[in-house]
C-alpha cells in the first residue's frame, strides 16, 4: 500500500525545512516524517560502531545489518536503530560532518527508502528531505522545494547553536550520483529567506488549496 497524500518538502540544510513540514502537518492533521533524521541514525549507528563512514562497502554492510525502523508516534515520525533511540544524538558535531557520506550510498538510500514507504503506507504525511519529491514519492502532485539564502542558512544555524558546514553538506548532497538534492520536475520553489515560518506554511496551504487539498477536502472523503 502507498501513502494517501504526500507533501513532499526538499531543500538545502536550514532552508527551513524542518520547521515548516512540522507545523504544516499540524495544520493539515497529517503526521509529519523526518527522513533525514533516518539518515542521522544509520550514521551515528556506524560512527558508534567505529565503521569507517568514508567506506562506502564498509557503510552498506553496516546497513544491511542495522535493524532500523520507522514508526509513526503521535503523527510524528520516531526512527529506532538496533533497539536503540537515536534522537539525541543526531544532532551532533560528528554526525553533522559524516552525514554526507553516508546519505551518497546506494544501498543506504534505498533501505531507508523502504522503511520510510512502509512506515507511511495507507497515511497523510508531509515529508522532508532532500529526495521525497524526486525520487522517493514521485508521482505526488504537492511538491515543494525551500530554498534561502547561503547567508540567511548560515545564520539559521548558529542560532541553533549547531556547528554544521552547510555549504560542505549542500555541496555534496548536490553533487552525488544517486538522488541528488535537485529541484523535482513540477516542485514549487519558495524563497524563505525573508520569510517567517508562519508565512511560508500559510503560502504553501495558498498553494495546496488551488491545487485543490485543503483540510476540509481530505477530512470529507473519509
Ligand atoms: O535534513 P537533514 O539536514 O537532517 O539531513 C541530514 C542529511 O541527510 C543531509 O545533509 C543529506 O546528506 C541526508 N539526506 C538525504 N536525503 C534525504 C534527507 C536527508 O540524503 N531525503
Amino acid at each position: 500500500m502507498s501513502a494517501d497524500h504526500v507533501i513532499a518538502i526538499d531543500g538545502p540544510a536550514a532552508s527551513g525545512k524542518s520547521s515548516v513540514a512540522r507545523a504544516l502537518a499540524k495544520r493539515l492533521g497529517f503526521c509529519y516524517v523526518n527522513s533525514g533524521a533516518m539518515y542521522r541514525a544509520v550514521t551515528w549507528r556506524a560512527l558508534q560502531r567505529g565503521i569507517a563512514v568514508q567506506d562506502p562497502d564498509a557503510v552498506t554492510a553496516l546497513a544491511e545489518e542495522a535493524r532500523l525502523a520507522c514508526a509513526l508516534i503521535n503523527d510524528e515520525s520516531r526512527i529506532s536503530i538496533d533497539n536503540f533511540d537515536p534522537s539525541p544524538h543526531l544532532h551532533s558535531d560528528e554526525v553533522n560532518r559524516a552525514v554526507s557520506l553516508v546519505s551518497r550510498v546506494p544501498r543506504v538510500r534505498e533501505i531507508i527508502n523502504l522503511q520510510m514507504r512502509r512506515c507511511v503506507a495507507g497515511r497523510d504525511v508531509v515529508v522532508e528531505g532532500r529526495d521525497i519529491g524526486s525520487v522517493v514519492f514521485p508521482e505526488t502532485p504537492f511538491k515543494f522545494f525551500l530554498d534561502a539564502s547561503p547567508e540567511v542558512r548560515a545564520r539559521r544555524r548558529n542560532a541553533q547553536g549547531q556547528r554544521d558546514e552547510i555549504a560542505m553538506r549542500d555541496q555534496a548532497d548536490s553533487s552525488r550520483q544517486t538522488a541528488p538534492l535537485v529541484i523535482a520536475p513540477a516542485a514549487e520553489r519558495i524563497d524563505t529567506s525573508a520569510l517567517t515560518i508562519p508565512e511560508v506554511v500559510e503560502e504553501i496551504l495558498k498553494r495546496l488549496r488551488a491545487k485543490g487539498l485543503s483540510r476540509a477536502t481530505v477530512n470529507s472523503r473519509r
